[in-house]
């Protein structure tokens, strides 16, 4: 039988990532139940050893892809996703981190952006593009995440938004190099005073451009930017919307109107949309403002979708358990009359092309500002 220390420490230092909802657990092992790696992560018995102040961390944390698809059916309100992303933070400070990880660290702190891109290259997708350096009053700077920026597929998304602004009139700005990493996956590493360094440094180049409202492509650099930077005390000296809220705004305007595109669509919520930030009815209303467009949902749903299997730092890490839900989520999909699933996420987008290749899944996977655009253009 294991024996376990008992450190009251522990329990403050979890609470201190997490805040102090852990304790309400009752042991109902419901979480353990739904969680969408059950055979992976014991969550029920993580949960157990946080509150009991256990500094023995599962090392299978590392799994947890944030998804929060635990937190919406616990009975007693727990955050578990957060306690997850605590418990990580705790291991790196132990120097328990999975080495890709580490890794993925070192190509922010020497490029800025967990790919090793050179930073130098961060604008390349704008080749081709005019922009004002600034456009003042008026102008909304485009944050652009590391995955978009340097994918070569995903890079059309930030063509795609741009062009679609332009369009609607919307003066548009970028921080092309100066821009670093929005630090998701450091804040799911837990490197906490490197994070609020990198936080500090892309306000400061936002300032100096004075934007009237910031848009990230991107449900991870969303809820960074909006909900974790002012917590480190570097707030963005703009709102902060996903594309989905801006492009809703202006359908629903009468500033931007949509073309047509005959297709059958079903629509992936992104949990750092959807379950983080509650933005379920803004890509639907950009998609049923398409004409011809056919909206089908899937089985799961807004508040109980899937999810892609890359959150939570698994796109940077080799999380092949993680790679069921991704297949779960395709195959679910697939039961849809739709030929394409559609979504508002470069992580969603790439780790659906990447298991589709694999599973032989013929399947579109677009973003909504894709689909949008190409209505325009048809
Ligand atoms: S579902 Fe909530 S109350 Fe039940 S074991 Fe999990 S964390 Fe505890
Ligand atoms: S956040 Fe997702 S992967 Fe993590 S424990 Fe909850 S359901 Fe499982």
């Amino acid at each position: 039988m294991t024996r376990y220390r008992l450190d009251f420490k522990t329990r403050e230092k979890i609470a201190s990532y997490a805040g102090p909802t852990f304790s309400r657990c009752y042991q109902c092992g419901t979480c353990t139940a739904v969680c969408l790696l059950p055979r992976t992560i014991p969550v029920r018995r993580v949960l157990r050893k946080a509150q009991l102040g256990i500094p023995e961390i599962d090392q299978q944390v590392w799994k947890c892809v944030s998804c929060k698809y635990c937190d919406t059916s616990c009975p007693r309100g727990v955050e578990i996703a957060s306690v997850m992303r605590g418990l990580k933070a705790m291991l790196y400070e132990e120097k328990k981190a999975p080495a890709q990880l580490n890794e993925v660290l070192w190509r922010v702190y020497e490029e800025g952006n967990p790919l090793g891109e050179p930073r130098t290259q961060r604008a390349a997708w704008l080749q081709g593009i005019e922009l004002p350096a600034n456009p003042g009053e008026g102008g909304v700077l485009l944050y652009t995440c590391c995955l978009a920026a340097y994918d070569k597929r995903l890079q059309n998304t930030l063509r795609s938004l741009v062009e679609i602004l332009k369009k609607a009139g919307v003066p548009v700005t970028v921080m092309r190099d100066a821009e670093t990493c929005c630090g998701d996956v450091i804040y799911h590493i837990g490197e906490e005073y490197f994070l609020e360094e990198l936080a500090q440094g892309n306000v400061e180049a936002m300032e100096k451009l004075k934007p009237t409202a910031i848009v990230t492509v991107s449900p991870h650099s969303y809820n960074m930017l909006k909900h974790v930077y002012p917590r480190l005390g570097a707030k963005p000296p703009a709102p902060v919307m996903h594309h989905v809220q801006l492009l809703a705004e202006l359908i629903n305007d009468g500033r931007l109107k949509p073309g047509r595109l005959e297709a059958t669509v079903t629509y992936h919520d992104p949990c750092y949309l959807g379950r983080w930030n509650n933005i379920y009815e803004e890509p639907r209303t950009v998609l049923e403002s398409i004409e011809g467009l056919k909206l089908v949902e899937m089985e799961h749903t807004k508040s109980r979708s899937l999810c892609c299997g890359g959150g939570g730092g698994s796109i940077w890490s080799e999380n092949m358990e993680a790679r069921s839900i991704t297949r779960r989520r395709l195959d679910e999909a697939r039961s849809t009359e739709a030929s394409a699933m559609a979504t508002a996420c470069p992580y969603c987008i790439r780790m659906f092309e990447d298991e589709a290749k694999v599973a032989r899944v013929d399947l579109q996977f677009p973003d909504v500002v894709e689909l949008l655009s190409r209505s325009l253009r048809g």
